[in-house]
């Protein structure tokens, strides 16, 4: 039984004042015991955050890390950095990491695997883009990125990765993907897990679908068999909408 999964990606939101006073609001209306719950946050909130809501059983997620063990990468963060301070997951590939950043299924599949070295659990994030989609190409570009980024991992690696599933058209555009347009590319992205790896893996790895995620629309993604969790941009930045979206 896969443990639904909702983490809230903050991207470049909030100053650290800020952060707190979302943990501690959040803390007081939320019961902790729906459903397996991260919160996604720069880096210089991390520390902060994992004070503020020690204690609880929401998870600390970072957005991003480097490849390299340590070295001359001047304003890079290295996945050791991460655990000193306890985090748990690691968001990898963000499409807006690969489209501002160069990043590409190359460095998220050496950054799985360093994530993973570490003891930190990468969250990959795919998705093709608009035209991708409207061509009729959705699905050979999601299978490649999967192809790409997974190369090389251990079944073990599998079991533990989360996949977001994130149309890139749909993030931040207020254009959600419908829940059967979202179940039926999670359905596709188990089973190339399945092809590539086993009927175990593709059991165990949990997928979450992003992208313009609100608490009206959270329950029907939700209710599809192979949607399991969601990665929630904008919405997650109010107390109010990411807890309505955790107990959809
Ligand atoms: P959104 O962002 O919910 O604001 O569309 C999702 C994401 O980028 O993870």
């Amino acid at each position: 039984m896969r443990q639904k999964f909702i983490a809230g990606n903050w991207k470049m939101y909030k100053t650290t004042a800020e952060a707190i006073a979302f943990a501690e609001a959040f803390k007081n209306s939320y019961s902790g015991d729906t459903h397996e719950v991260a919160v996604c946050a720069p880096f210089t909130q991390l520390f902060a955050l994992k004070n503020a809501f020690a204690g609880t059983s929401v998870k600390i997620c970072a957005q991003n890390m480097h490849f390299e063990e340590e070295g001359a990468y001047t304003g890079e963060i290295s996945a050791q950095m991460l655990t000193e301070i306890g985090v748990t997951y690691c968001l990898i590939g963000h499409s807006e990491r690969r489209q501002y950043f160069a990043e590409t299924d190359e460095s998220v599949n050496k950054k799985i695997k360093k994530a993973f070295e570490h003891g930190i659990l990468p969250i990959v994030c795919i998705g093709e883009l608009l035209d991708q989609r409207e061509s009729g190409n959705a699905f050979s570009v999601v299978g490649a990125q999967i192809e790409g980024a997974l190369a090389g991992l251990t079944s073990e690696n599998v079991q533990n990765l989360v996949i977001a599933y994130e149309p890139v058209w749909a993030i931040g555009t207020g254009k959600t993907a419908t829940a059967e347009q979202a179940e039926e590319m999670c359905s596709f992205i188990r089973s190339e897990v399945g092809r590539l790896f086993g009927a175990a893996e593709a059991q165990t790895v949990r997928v979450q679908y992003g992208g313009s995620v609100k608490p009206e629309n959270a329950a029907e993604l939700m209710s599809k068999p192979n949607i399991d969790g969601l990665l929630v941009g904008g919405a997650s930045l109010k107390p109010d909408s990411f807890k309505e979206i955790i107990e959809f």
